[in-house]
């Protein structure tokens, strides 16, 4: 039995209420000789009552905090805690899910020249960065996409239902919203810039060649200059 909210807690406190007097009842009266007198009765109902709602309020608010944690706990297993995208191992399961039978666009999207940033304003820097693109990848692909942190600087999205052109116009808009993003350090601003590697997934190639395609399109990107897209013909 699980209990979800609030009101299916005050339902639990009610229903083992009324289950305990009603045992409790049913018992005295089969102990008793004389049927349910005035002296049998009270405690009859009256220990019942004080014990059965405490004691099932605090087991049921138990079940509510256990069941929380265990959401927090899936969440965090799932999720990287520094951008809170999905995990590499995580999307490959979420795909499994939304992504097999269904064709989409991948993209492969990796921050230029991070390395550089790290060892000019250090890690801490080098971390706010990668967030902030992380939450314009969020932002982007908000209600049909799912996007993951790969590791280090590198980000993969999926696309269900996305034909190759219109991914390349999404990934020219995160592209381009990274580079506009504006980041102060020291009063200074702080260019940032994004290549995109982009292919379609047909439903039928396995997810690994359809990845290393969109990565050979990001090589590319980087090979040619660098904060571009680079789309794989369909
Ligand atoms: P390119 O344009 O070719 O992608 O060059 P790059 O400098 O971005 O790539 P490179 O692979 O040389 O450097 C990536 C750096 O990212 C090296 C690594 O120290 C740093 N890095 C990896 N994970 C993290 C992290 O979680 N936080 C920070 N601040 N840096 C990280
Ligand atoms: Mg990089
Ligand atoms: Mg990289």
């Amino acid at each position: 039995m699980t209990i979800k909210n609030s009101f299916e807690r005050l339902l639990f406190v009610f229903v083992t209420t009324l289950v305990s007097v009603t045992a409790s009842l049913l018992l005295s009266w089969a102990a008793s000789a004389n049927g349910l007198d005035r002296a049998t009765l009270i405690p009859a109902v009256g220990v019942p009552l004080m014990v059965a709602p405490t004691v099932s309020f605090w087991i049921a608010t138990m079940m509510l905090r256990i069941q929380d944690l265990n959401r927090q706990l899936l969440f965090l297993a799932r999720h990287d805690d520094m951008t809170a995208l999905l995990t590499r191992r995580a999307f490959f399961e979420e795909f499994g899910t939304t992504g097999t039978s269904k064709a989409g666009s991948i993209i492969v999207a990796d921050i230029d020249r991070f390395k550089a940033i790290n060892d000019t304003y250090g890690h801490k820097i080098g971390d706010r960065v990668i967030r902030e693109v992380a939450n314009i990848l969020k932002d982007k692909g908000k209600s049909d996409g799912i996007s993951a942190r790969f590791g280090g600087e590198e980000f993969v999205s999926f696309y269900p239902d996305e034909c190759l052109q219109h991914a390349a116009i999404r990934a020219e808009a995160i592209r381009s919203a990274v580079e506009n993003q504006s980041i102060q350090v020291s009063g200074k601003e702080l260019g940032i810039t994004l290549s995109i590697g982009v292919d379609f997934f047909d439903g039928t190639r396995p997810l690994d060649e359809v990845l290393h395609a969109a990565d050979q399109a990001l090589y590319e990107a980087k090979k040619t200059g660098r904060n571009k897209v680079v789309s794989n013909s369909a």
